[in-house]
Parts: C-alpha cells; sequence; structure tokens
C-alpha cells in the first residue's frame, strides 16, 4: 500500500508515519514527488492494517498498490522519475547518448575510444570490464585493471562511466570505480546480485532478460529498489524471437507500455539488440521515436579487431551520423539533446 501526504504535511508528520510503519513490522520507502511526499509500504500481505495509518498527521489518504511491483509502479508516484550520474539526467524528457567499446581491451583502446565520444559528444562512457561470455574460452574481460582504466578515461574525458557488474562477492569493488551499475541481461533475475547491487547507493542500469516480460522486468527493478537505490534506469536490449536476420529483436513497443506502468527511466541498446552495425541507426532512432530516454551504443575505431561484439560496432563516422540525426529526431519530438560540453563537433 502506499500513504499519500498532505502537501503541508510536515517532517515530523513524515517521521512519525515511517516509525508506524516499521511497528507494523513492514518497510518504508519515502518518496519524494514534485508537489508532495508519498510513503511506499512494502512487506505488507494485504491492506487491513491501512486503518492505523489513515488517522495518523499529515496523512491524506491511504491506497492499495495493485500491481506486484510497486516502488517501480506508476500508481506510486505518478510523475516521472529522474535518474542522475554526475551532471546526465535521465528521464527528464531528454535523449542520454551512452557509448564505448563493448569491452575494455586495454588503456589505449579504450582513452582512445573515450576521447572519441566525448569529442563528439556523447553524455556517458561504456566499457566492460567483467564480460559475460557465452564461451569460456573467448575474453573475459580485464577485471579490477579495467575498473582503473575506466576510471582514468572518467578522468580524460569527464564522462561519468557505467560499466557491468556480474558477481554479488565484486559489486562493492565495482561500485567504488563506476558511477553507475550495469547488470546485464543474463542476470536481470540473479536475485542476490540485485540485492547487494541495491544496497551500494548508485545508480543502476538494469538491461531487461534477454525473455523476461515486463512484469518480470520490474519485479527485478524492484528487487534493486526495495533493497536501496531508487536510482533506476531500465534497458531494453532486444529479446529472443524465431528471428534469424538479428542477434534479438528489439522491442521498441515495450517502451510505451512500460511508461504506462512505471515511473522509471528506459533506453534503448541496439547493438545488442541487432548485433549488426547496419541496424544500430536505425534502431536507435526507432527507440528515440518510441520515448525512449536514452541511447546505450557500442562504438569502436577498429571493430575487425575488437576482442568483444566488433561486427555490432559503429566506427567513429557511423557514430557521428547517429548523433547528427539524433539530433534531428529529438529536435523533431521537442526533447533536449545536448551535446556533451567537451564535444568539438
Ligand atoms: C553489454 O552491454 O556489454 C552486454 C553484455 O549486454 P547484454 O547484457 O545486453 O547482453
Ligand atoms: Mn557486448
Amino acid at each position: 500500500m502506499f500513504v499519500i501526504m498532505d502537501s503541508r504535511a510536515s517532517d515530523e508528520d513524515i517521521v512519525r508515519v515511517e516509525n508506524r510503519i516499521r511497528e507494523l513490522g513492514y518497510q518504508a520507502h519515502t518518496i519524494h514527488g514534485d508537489t508532495r511526499r508519498a510513503i511506499g509500504v512494502t512487506g505488507n500481505r494485504g491492506t487491513e492494517d491501512r486503518i492505523y495509518l489513515e488517522g495518523l498527521p499529515g496523512v491524506q489518504q491511504v491506497i492499495p498498490v495493485t500491481k506486484p511491483y510497486k516502488l517501480a509502479s506508476r500508481e506510486i508516484k505518478p510523475e516521472n522519475s529522474v535518474v542522475t550520474v554526475g551532471n546526465v539526467r535521465f528521464g527528464d524528457g531528454g535523449v542520454v547518448m551512452i557509448a564505448g567499446p563493448c569491452a575494455v581491451e586495454s588503456r589505449d583502446q579504450t582513452l582512445r575510444i573515450a576521447d572519441l565520444v566525448a569529442s563528439k559528444g556523447a553524455h556517458m562512457l561504456r566499457g566492460g570490464a567483467y564480460k559475460p561470455r557465452t564461451s569460456p574460452y573467448t575474453f573475459q574481460g580485464l577485471g579490477e585493471p579495467g575498473l582503473e582504466i575506466l576510471a582514468e578515461a572518467r578522468e580524460q574525458t569527464g564522462l561519468p562511466v557505467v560499466t557491468e557488474v556480474m558477481n554479488p562477492g565484486l559489486a562493492p569493488l565495482v561500485a567504488q570505480y563506476a558511477d553507475m551499475l550495469q547488470i546485464g541481461t543474463r542476470n536481470m533475475q540473479n536475485f542476490e546480485l540485485l540485492k547487494e547491487s541495491g544496497k551500494l547507493g548508485k545508480p543502476v542500469l538494469m538491461k531487461r532478460g534477454m525473455s523476461a516480460t515486463l512484469d518480470e522486468t520490474l519485479m527485478s527493478a524492484e528487487y534493486l529498489m526495495s533493497h536501496g537505490t531508487h536510482e533506476v534506469v531500465v534497458c531494453e536490449r532486444g529479446v529472443r524471437t524465431f528471428a534469424s536476420h538479428a542477434r534479438n529483436t528489439l522491442d521498441v513497443s515495450v517502451i510505451p507500455a512500460f511508461k504506462q506502468v512505471s515511473h522509471l527511466p528506459i533506453i534503448v541498446d541496439p547493438s545488442h539488440a541487432s548485433g549488426k552495425w547496419t541496424s544500430v541507426i536505425p534502431m536507435a532512432l526507432a527507440g528515440v521515436g518510441a520515448g525512449a530516454d536514452g541511447l546505450l551504443v557500442d562504438v569502436h575505431d577498429d571493430p575487425s579487431h575488437a576482442l568483444v561484439d566488433g561486427p555490432q560496432a559503429l566506427l567513429p563516422e557511423n557514430f557521428q551520423e547517429l548523433m547528427d540525426l539524433t539530433a534531428k529526431v529529438s529536435a523533431a519530438l521537442g526533447r533536449p539533446f545536448n551535446l556533451h560540453s567537451t564535444a568539438t563537433g
């Protein structure tokens, strides 16, 4: 259930309600909206205890939440959430561009590509130091030295960094280096990883499982949120279908459906969705057209020698084209797409 506070409710009123919720044996999650505050209650089975909350000072209304996810639901928070990573804002109506190599391969490769995407106006840098690979015989990532390289790339470019965390035990280490933690598609239902990652006080980019329904996706976001972080951005990265012309099928239709039921931002990864660089730009623009709050794209300056996912990486000139077209589509939709301040144009 969900306690809506009166717009004039004081801080003491909020604390009193939070304490009462805990006395009842439940958890309280205070949410700050534009005009009023509200307190999400989790851990309760039914809503009969609402009578103990309804009469408290400052409480306007107690309402049941009908969805299985609570904190991620628009029923609890009607207005869009804005997730902030450094000076980057997801969900404020603008379009965020995250770009970089699939994997951190070496210091030189990462610093070079980081400079390149920054100079073209990307807002954040991506790159995996821990790689989930289908084959145990392929490159698995550089591990902690890769995280150090990402931190150096951030210093050099000013771009906040998002990188994948695969293992609950390593989550605190990854959080020391990253500005945003990435949960990969294969780990969307690794519940121990979600619990640990949610506790670390860092924003999380959670990729939709490759065969997860919308409800399952939001239940995983709920794991993160109920363990501490409300700064969750979801990423559609393609789902498994019968189609053989692409690695996965980008489910553009999930974007409006997601936005109807959740206040969280959602972005699109057209690179992992298609697996082919020739499809990345059209799929990216389709994502923006459908209302995605941003894009996550693989960029490499030597894709034929990339250690991971070379065939889907955009070359520098293709990335420039993507930036130009994203600016045009965003402008046509009346959505801000401001280039990162170090962009050289
Ligand atoms: C990635 O973004 O590096 C990645 C491995 O993607 P996914 O989890 O979507 O396959
Ligand atoms: Mn990849």
